[in-house]
């Protein structure tokens, strides 16, 4: 079995600090040394001194036997005495005996002891000679502390110097490591343990220089520090970067869904305590489009950063927008006290973004509108992704009630919007699957019937639900943008048509097709009409584009333009639905155009209202001073038909003559009442 990485070891060293190892170091390496030496010293140094001793106290005993010969040869006892008292000035001497003097009849009482009582004493033995013969007997007494207390001086001596040493040796070392080892190592430990706590970086890093190992591991950890603090500013950045990216609209800086989705659940867990309601508005812009097609995608940003800033500011502090995408926006009202505060509030939003909006490089300012859907919390639901669905569909039926306003969520609306999202789904196979017709109704001239023309109108034969008319579809098709490849097809069919009409004996007769706001903010709408009209060999003034007054309104400058290039494509132009607008004159100015077709609501019920029929005769007579062809729509009674004919209104349109009809219908009717 292998040991594990994670197992304990056996035996554990107790761990020292640098410092401690240091400590441990000089007492080991230089106080210890210095006591052995001590140590060594006093027993090395007796021996030592003994034989010094030995040789000083025979070199006394020669001498002193030298100071006795004489008088010990002559025996004389002062001179005796004399000797005796000159050998004990010998500072290592204290007892002098003198025996065996020769010769021997007279003892003397020779000797003197002046050692101190109860002191070491040695006494040593030499033979005193005169001529070879031995004439007394000396004995010496000396001083046996002598040696200790040599000993004992030296000691002290060695101990200062040792201490000395000592003292002098730890204070180098002490030094010497402090200022290169323990100094370098506090600092490189404290920069370390500052990196490792992430703590902020100093303004200056510890300055290395010195070129030791601790120095460059310094200036590597300098490097290291520097590289470490970038990499974690970077990373720091980048995460502070997606967060932000995770959380808010790049284009806007508004709060995404994400944010919306957090912010919301955070405002009704407070709505839930406090019993208040919530609303949750959807925003989608009308005509945004548009203003993409005709200034490109940087004005339609710069249109929806102004639009975040617009909605911003319209709203309380507390409220949040966010930006879900596209044209559409969301708003959450967190403290809502009743029904009126919050329609005020999306009054005020709809008009916050209808205010025309100047845009870089473009000439006119840009318009457009919002649609606005509203559910509340927690009446709708108390989920968000249902709230948000249901304002979705409540914005929907804003749409469909004409844009520009708000609508509050109502549970019918899900069945209309499923069948009309349904019928959205289905619309764009249509035109694929060829489902779409062309009908074409007579445009007659009432003086002797005969056929001038026709209006091209679209129809959808639908697969389960039969031919639908254009009222089913075409809101439909503006809304998702099918309706440009919808316009361009029936304006090449409705040409064909007429090219083959004309080359059947028709030439006079002139085709009407119905454009709509989108096709016309197409920059290239007029030069692809250009090249239906020859790609079929028409002629000039055949064919009329009918274009609404809220058409022309949308974007005047776009449409100004398509208007002077398809005046001058040789395309006839005529106001549809002429008098139901607000600004039927504007209309009139801007397009200056060949024809005006009076709105079959005016027709209905004439001749009768004078009100109606005061309007139809101003109209008459306006367009005669301009010089403008009137077509009258609508016409569904031979009454109608006599009142407009005896004002001058010949050319009419209505189910009096006929109802727009297949073209092999059409084709017969041409037969029948071809224009003379
Ligand atoms: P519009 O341009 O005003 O077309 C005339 C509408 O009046 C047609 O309805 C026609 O069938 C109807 N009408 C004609 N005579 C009478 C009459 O005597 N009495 C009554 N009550 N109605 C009459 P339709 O075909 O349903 O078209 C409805 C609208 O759909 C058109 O109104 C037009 O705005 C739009 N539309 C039709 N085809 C196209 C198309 O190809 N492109 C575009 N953009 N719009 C189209
Ligand atoms: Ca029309
Ligand atoms: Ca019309």
């Amino acid at each position: 079995m292998t040991p594990h990485a994670d197992d304990p070891p056996l035996m554990r060293w107790p761990v020292l600090s640098i410092r401690s190892t240091v400590l441990g170091a000089i007492v080991v390496g230089v106080v210890l040394p210095a006591l052995l030496v001590l140590a060594l010293d006093a027993h090395y140094s007796r021996r030592s001194q003994e034989p010094v001793v030995a040789r000083s106290r025979a070199a006394v005993q020669v001498l002193a036997a030298a100071v006795l010969t004489e008088p010990a040869w002559t025996l004389s006892e002062p001179a005796l005495r004399d000797a005796v008292r000159r050998i004990l000035r010998e500072p290592s001497v204290c007892g002098v005996q003198v025996l065996d003097l020769q010769p021997g009849d007279r003892p003397m009482p020779l000797g003197r002891d002046d050692c101190p009582p109860g002191q070491a004493v040695v006494w040593q033995e030499s033979l005193v000679r005169h001529e070879g013969q031995v004439i007394a007997r000396l004995r010496l007494a000396f001083d046996d502390t002598e040696i200790d207390r040599l000993l004992a001086e030296r000691r002290t001596v060695m101990a200062w110097l040792v201490a000395a040493q000592v003292l002098f040796g730890v204070a180098v070392l002490a030094g010497v490591l402090s200022i290169r080892l323990l100094r370098p190592i506090d600092a490189l430990k404290q920069q370390a343990g500052g990196l490792a706590a992430r703590e902020p970086q100093p303004q200056t890093l510890p300055d290395w220089r010195g070129g030791d190992e601790l120095g460059q591991l310094g200036q590597h950890l300098n490097t290291v520090s520097t590289q470490i603090r970038g990499l974690i500013d970077t990373l720091e950045a980048k995460n502070h970067e997606l967060r932000r990216m995770a959380m808010f609209d790049p284009l806007t800086g508004l709060p995404n869904r994400l944010l919306m989705r957090e912010l919301f659940t955070h405002a009704a867990a407070a709505a839930r305590r406090g019993t208040v309601s919530m609303a949750l508005l959807f925003i989608d812009l009308d005509h945004f489009k548009g203003v993409n097609d005709a200034h490109g995608h940087a004005a339609g940003d710069e249109l929806l950063q102004g639009v975040g800033q617009r909605l911003r500011a319209a709203l309380r502090e507390s409220d949040v927008v966010c930006r879900l995408g596209g044209d559409e926006f969301l708003v959450l009202l967190p403290r809502v006290e009743d029904w009126e505060f919050v329609a005020g509030t999306a009054e005020r939003l709809v008009q916050a973004v209808q205010t025309p909006m100047v845009l870089t490089g473009a000439a006119e300012p840009a318009r457009v509108g919002a649609s606005i859907g509203i559910a509340m919390f927690p009446a709708d639901s108390e989920d968000f992704d249902a709230l948000v669905r249901a304002a979705d569909v409540a914005m929907y039926r804003s749409k469909e009630l004409g844009r520009g306003r708000y609508n509050f969520y109502h549970a019918d609306m899900d069945v209309t919007l499923r069948a009309r999202l349904e019928l959205e789904r289905e619309l764009a196979d249509a035109i694929e699957q060829g489902q779409l017709r062309v009908h074409y109704q007579p445009v007659v001239d009432a003086r002797h019937g005969h056929i001038a023309g026709c209006e091209a109108l679209v129809r959808w034969q639908h697969p389960r639900r039969g031919l639908l008319m254009p009222d089913a579809f075409i809101d439909a098709a503006e809304r998702t943008g099918l309706i440009e490849a919808l316009g361009r097809w029936v304006l090449d069919t409705a040409c064909a048509q007429l090219a083959r009409w004309q080359s059947i004996g028709h030439p006079g007769l002139q085709m009407a097709v119905n454009v709509s706001a989108l096709q016309l903010q197409d920059p290239d709408f007029a030069e692809r009409v250009r090249q239906v009209i020859a790609a079929h060999g028409l002629g000039r003034q055949v064919l009329v584009l009918e274009l609404t007054e809220s058409t022309l309104l949308a974007d005047g400058q776009a449409a100004q333009r398509a208007v002077s290039a398809l005046h001058a494509a040789g395309v006839q132009l005529a106001i549809d639905d002429f008098g139901t607008g607000f600004s039927s004159l504007a209309a009139l100015k801007l397009v200056q155009p060949d024809r005006l077709k009076i709105d079959r609501s005016f027709v209905h019920d004439l001749p009768g209202r004078d009100a109606d029929s005061a309007l139809v005769e101003a109209m008459f007579g306006m367009a005669r001073a301009l010089g403008i062809t009137v077509v009258a729509e609508g016409v569904e009674t031979p009454e109608q038909r006599d009142w407009l004919q005896a004002r001058g209104g010949h050319l009419q349109q209505g189910w009096l003559w006929s109802r727009a009809v297949p073209p092999e219908a059409f084709e017969a009717l041409l037969a029948d009442r071809a224009a003379g």
